[in-house]
């Protein structure tokens, strides 16, 4: 593939305070971004980042047709470069793409565009546990055309943000009951924009109560636990792991299949079942429910110190040796060529 390159004149990287970023608010100085036309990928090109021309008409600002992905690079003491199971974003975002009508991004586009990109702003990715290049790839209907089918014309395009290990504070979450993220038959399992945005007001009104997320239910009982707004979510009853299966309302997080398959080998015992509200509170009563926390790119893991359902709020104790930062620590250490990887799930650039 031929990528058209056109370098930034002065890189911005020195006026960029590494130590004091503020989550997906600073651009690296490149982005890649390819045009789909007449059934085509056709114009890859490198540049600065920066503004794009619509046309008001664009029908991702109508329709939302659009779908994203949330990777990281890493980069170990010898300024090697890491990705971890980027097959993983790429094969999902074409699964979300097919199910919003949008064309399928092919793998030399998507994985030569990334490498280039990340080539060229490499001193972008900072040495150093926690740090790390955030990589947005994102797909958009960019075609003029305000009538309600799918576009004939869209965008690819990758832009990247460093980040630092990301602390949210302590966590405390309300079990909805009254809004929903998904359905049956939804589009919940797609990285979809509009999922993100049909989350803010409820979300919003959780904030107003003192509660930072929201741990969304199946929207037809509201009975039982699925995920948070951008992660999956585990319980650790006792000794033993649960977590919710996948299905069309749930996104497949990599760092969700990566924790149970380190639970499996690290003689954690895993159940892949639906997870009550009930017996969560019931668990919670008996002193048995000893953590809950999500699971993402952007946190890795995010213990969650407490939950509110109806009238009822719980505390999670402070434990020692918590599987969440067993599995972070396995994790990053995996992310940062730090230890071996057995599953190969570490990609050198
Ligand atoms: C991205 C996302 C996750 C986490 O997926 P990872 O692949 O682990 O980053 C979980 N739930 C939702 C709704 C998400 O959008």
């Amino acid at each position: 593939m031929d990528i058209k390159i056109q370098q930034i004149e002065q890189s911005k990287i020195d006026s960029v305070d590494f130590d004091n970023l503020n989550f997906g608010r600073t651009f690296s100085d490149h982005m890649f971004v390819c045009d789909y036309v007449d059934g085509q990928w056709v114009n890859p090109e490198i540049k600065p980042y920066g503004p794009l021309l619509f046309e008001p008409s664009a029908r991702v600002f109508h329709y939302g047709q659009a779908v994203f992905e949330g990777m990281k690079a890493y980069k170990d003491d010898n300024d090697d470069i890491f990705l971890f199971r980027p097959d993983e974003n790429f094969n999902r975002i074409n699964l979300s793409a097919e199910r919003l009508a949008m064309p399928s991004v092919p793998e030399n586009v998507f994985f030569e565009g990334l490498k280039k990109l990340l080539n060229i702003d490499k001193d972008w990715i900072k040495k150093g546990l926690g740090n790390s290049l955030y990589i947005r790839p994102f797909i958009i209907a960019t075609e003029g055309a305000i009538a309600a089918s799918p576009a004939e014309a869209y965008k690819f395009i990758i832009i990247c943000s460093p980040a630092q290990s990301y602390y949210a504070g302590e966590v405390r979450v309300i079990f909805s009951q009254k809004y929903s993220r998904s359905a049956d038959g939804g589009v919940g399992y797609a990285k979809a924009a509009g999922n993100y945005a049909a989350q803010f007001y409820p979300t919003s009104l959780a904030h107003k109560e003192g509660y930072q997320q929201i741990i969304w239910t199946d929207a037809n009982t509201h009975e039982y636990l699925e995920e948070a707004g951008t992660m999956n979510i585990f319980f650790r009853v006792g000794d033993k792991l649960i977590t919710t299966p996948t299905n069309d309302r749930i996104l497949d997080g990599v760092t969700r299949k990566s924790i149970i398959q380190l639970a499996k080998d690290n003689n954690i015992e895993v159940e892949v079942r639906k997870v009550s509200v009930s017996e969560i509170k019931e668990a919670a009563r008996l002193g048995e429910l000893k953590e809950i926390f999500g699971s993402g790119t952007a946190a890795v893991i995010n213990p969650i110190k407490g939950f509110k359902h109806k009238d009822t709020t719980f505390e999670l104790p402070n434990i020692e040796n918590s599987y969440a930062s067993l599995f972070k620590e396995k994790l990053l250490n995996i992310q940062y060529n730090k230890s071996e990887d057995q599953y190969n799930w570490r990609v050198k650039i």
